[in-house]
């Protein structure tokens, strides 16, 4: 038996086992439950019982030499390839590499500012968390004005110096005037808070580009040139804007524009409510006070001012109708965008 055993454990050692079929059949073979081991354990009936333990230690040193190989070959196929390229089919097709996809708001942002950049608009970017005077004062709104609330804006700080999550970004463009002197074109995209309930059609964070054009001689005829510009860039050489008398704080006169149906050809659908038209953004001439409070002579100097909704101007150009989608990160809404640029 000693002399059979020594035979088997050198076809054991010699046993070629470099893919996982291979490997597959030597344990079938050697440790299977009609492999050779198993085989010779039956055999052990047979032999006399004073040689019954000198042989079952050979016959158990047999079966640790299949195991040893078999697992360090498995684990060896576990961690991947080993140095071995020998049997490796090398026309196997590859492992599928997933792209990422960039996120439809992220996309669009980087529309806005492509179209408005076209046009010799600068990009500035400010602090989220932001004071009382760049957030409010210097933009001439009130110390009753509703959006100092506690309601509508997320404070960091009350009390003396008040600090809060900016709710608009035309905080960015107050810094821009106190620093810069006029001309000034330049638009501040970015993320902005306001205390409200999460829903489908409002969110307590959302993001904005707003544009800024101080220079001498700027009048609403320029505003209107370059939102209908906009629309065209980015809804289609069709579309048409039109203007409607609004109020902020920071303009006068202001106007609320909206953008023709691009579903329906301003014929009347659901989604602009059988009105033709969809509400894009804010808009209108830099009030005077503010254009002082920032140290612009606004006896010199005029300028207008648009604030929209990156997340309004995605939903329509791409259908979404509820706005929690951009931030709940479920992948099958998000590989939606993926030929998108
Ligand atoms: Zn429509």
């Amino acid at each position: 038996m000693q002399e059979q055993i020594e035979k088997l454990k050198q076809e054991i050692q010699s046993e070629d086992v470099s893919n996982k079929e291979l490997l597959e059949s030597f344990r079938i073979k050697y440790l299977g439950s009609k492999g050779a081991v198993k085989g010779l354990y039956k055999e052990l009936k047979t032999v006399p019982n004073e040689e019954k333990r000198a042989a079952g230690q050979l016959i158990n040193s047999v079966r640790e030499l299949a195991e040893e190989i078999f697992n360090n070959q498995k684990e060896a196929f576990e961690q991947g390839p080993s140095e071995d390229y020998s049997s490796f089919d090398w026309s196997r097709p590859a492992q599928e590499f997933k792209l990422g996809t960039r996120h439809p708001i992220s996309v669009v942002r980087k529309e806005i500012i492509d179209i408005f950049s076209r046009i010799g608009f600068t990009v500035s970017e400010g602090p989220e968390i932001e004071d009382d005077w760049h957030n409010f004062s210097a933009l001439n709104f009130p110390p009753e004005h509703p959006a100092r609330d506690m309601q509508d804006t997320f404070f960091v700080e009350k009390g003396e110096k008040e600090m809060a999550l900016r709710t608009h970004t035309s905080s960015v463009q107050v810094r821009i005037m106190e620093n810069q002197k006029p001309p000034i074109r330049t638009i501040s995209p970015g993320r902005v808070y306001r205390n409200e309930a999460i829903s489908a059609r409002a969110h307590c964070f959302f993001h904005q580009v707003e544009g800024l054009y101080i220079d001498k001689d700027v009048s609403f005829a320029d505003l209107k040139q370059t939102l209908l510009y906009f629309a065209k860039e980015m809804f289609g050489d069709k579309a048409e804007i039109r203007m409607r008398p609004s109020y902020f704080p920071f303009t006068e006169p202001s106007a609320e524009v909206d953008v023709s149906c691009s579903i329906c050809n301003s014929k009347g659908c659901n989604v602009c409510k059988y009105t033709g038209f969809l509400e894009i953004l804010g808009c209108g001439m830099v009030d005077p006070n503010v254009l002082e409070a920032c140290g612009i002579d606004s006896k010199v100097y005029s300028g207008f001012a648009f604030g929209m909704g990156v997340e309004r101007i995605t939903q329509l150009k791409y259908q979404v109708n509820d706005l929690r989608l951009y931030s709940e990160n479920d992948k099958r809404f998000l590989e939606q965008f993926k030929s998108a640029f």
